[in-house]
């Protein structure tokens, strides 16, 4: 509650003293701490008051104090995604204390597998396929070269209905008389 206030009180003034700053609004990681955040606090640009349960997770798989040498034996540009990767890996220890990130990167490692078999699978069936359809293609076009003249005989043959028809039509006169 006090804190809260604390919080308010510097984000509502921005001017004010950094030596107010860092006794109002001490980070998430040293309120938890229970210890004075200082001007220059490692752990405070990471953790900020208002998300405790960032460092409560880390603090619970890591401790403090690993956090901390982790952070100083790093360059300030690599601490931020250092402490994601921390945090990350925590959430997954909670999650499954047995395998943790390892269990997650399994998973991950099983779920590639079984896509790229089914990708095998799926690129086999398509060279199948594409063969099928190059032998159909040759088939079709060795037919039309060894009888090119198939259609003429069936207007041929046709014609010669024609003559049926013709013959036919001679009786039907017949009918008439
Ligand atoms: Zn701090």
């Amino acid at each position: 509650m006090e804190s809260t206030e604390a919080n308010i009180t510097t984000h509502n003034k921005p001017s004010s003293p950094i030596s107010t700053t860092i006794i109002l609004s001490p980070c998430a990681a040293c309120k938890i701490l229970r210890r004075r955040c200082a001007e220059k606090c490692v752990l405070a640009p990471y953790f900020p008051p208002t998300d405790p349960l960032k460092f409560t997770i880390a603090h619970r798989v890591f401790g403090a104090s690993n956090i901390i040498k982790f952070l100083q034996e790093l360059p300030e540009s690599q601490r931020a995604d250092a402490v994601s990767s921390m945090v990350y890996e925590s959430n997954a220890r909670i999650r499954d204390p047995v395998y943790g990130c390892a269990g997650v990167i399994c998973h991950l490692q099983r779920q590639v597998n079984d896509l790229q078999a089914e990708l095998a699978k799926a690129q086999a069936q398509l060279v199948n396929m594409q063969t099928q359809k190059a032998n159909l293609m040759d088939f079709l076009c060795m037919e039309m070269a060894q009888s090119p003249q198939p259609l003429e005989n069936y207007y041929m043959s046709s014609s010669s209905n024609i003559d049926f028809f013709e013959a036919d039509s001679v009786w039907e006169p017949n009918l008439w008389t």
